[in-house]
């Protein structure tokens, strides 16, 4: 493999980028691909169980230091696979250097997937293998960092979007070099969960109003993400009731007058009974004291963890060039 690091998309030719967008899809969708970060030592093995490819990986020792991994296809047992450096695998990732592992593999992934094997390196002109290696990267690119998840990511500093995104900061720089997105750089900061990525927080904010998590030493969050939850007006108060979904007017009182649910998102006082804070529709936890919500603990709002995230992969994949 040979790692390009500066390339511009235009380089590729616009069908073979057409091809990529297609591939990259339909690899999101084979593979169940819906949240980010990937690890692809873990992709390689759900790959591997999964019977729409048979792909193996080896790794070798005795090779020079400027390698780093290669893909092979058999095309009588129509069998893949892909050999690493094993001088060069330092896993789990802990740093910036032990995460161009990440990269590598995505982009042996990219050589196999838009079909580079299928005709032996012998008959392609140094040209042709360059243009090869511009695809993998841009698969690898795709694969790890799309486009909208990038967009939505809190640039405090490089590094840590890096490893949010389990790749090289060189990998991650060439990415925004690539998608011309060297704003993201000197965009304003913002506050970021680090839980669970929400943004929405009043002034005086003590816990985070979605996770529950304390504020202090955790808002440096990178990739911002948005909760849904409960339609309310100006004083906490659902518009219709949150658990039989009657609208014909339970607002005066604090309780829907169908089936007694509370229809007002206050605390419910778990850890400060005199707390009278009114939470907005999707908060899951007082701001002030950390005690459940009063749409949370009657059920009506999932935990954050349990809700998917609004981005579709399809979507994801088509962060087109
Ligand atoms: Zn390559
Ligand atoms: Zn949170
Ligand atoms: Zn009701
Ligand atoms: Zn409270």
């Amino acid at each position: 493999m040979n790692q390009i690091d500066n390339y511009t998309i235009e380089q590729i030719p616009q069908y073979r980028r057409q091809f990529i967008d297609y591939t990259i899809r339909r690899f999101f969708s084979t593979y169940f691909i819906t949240k980010w970060p990937i690890d692809c030592v873990q992709l390689l093995d759900v790959i591997s169980s999964n019977n729409s490819l048979s792909l193996q990986v080896g790794t070798v020792s005795n090779v020079s230091s400027s390698f780093d991994a290669i893909s092979i296809y058999n095309p009588e047992s129509h069998d893949y696979q892909i050999i690493l450096n094993k001088n060069k695998i330092n896993y789990p990732f802990k740093e910036s250097r032990d995460r161009r592992l990440n990269f590598t593999i995505a982009h042996e992934l990219g050589h196999i997937f838009l079909d580079h094997l299928s005709i032996s390196d012998d008959v392609k002109t140094t040209d042709e293998r360059f243009i090869e290696d511009l695809e993998a990267n841009e698969f690898a690119g795709r694969l790890l960092m799309p486009q909208s998840i990038l967009l939505n990511c809190n640039f405090y500093s490089l590094e840590a979007v890096a490893d949010f995104f389990n790749v090289s900061v060189s990998a991650l720089t060439t990415r925004i070099h690539v998608l011309r997105r060297l704003d993201l750089l000197t965009l304003r900061k913002s506050v970021v969960c680090r839980q669970c990525g929400n943004t929405e927080r009043s002034f005086f904010s003590k816990y985070c109003m979605i996770c529950g998590s304390k504020w202090q030493d955790n808002e440096n969050g990178i990739l911002k993400t948005y909760y849904k939850g409960i339609e309310v007006n100006n004083n906490s108060e659902a518009l219709a009731c949150p658990n039989c979904c009657d609208d014909s007017g339970c607002i005066l009182s604090s309780n829907c007058n169908k089936c007694g649910a509370v229809i007002i998102n206050t605390c419910t006082n778990e850890h400060n009974p005199h707390c009278d804070y009114h939470s907005t529709g999707n908060g899951r936890y007082c701001e002030i004291c950390g005690s459940k919500t009063e749409f949370f603990k009657g059920g009506y709002i999932k935990p954050w963890y349990e809700e998917q995230p609004e981005l579709m992969s399809e979507s994801i994949a088509e962060g087109s060039l």
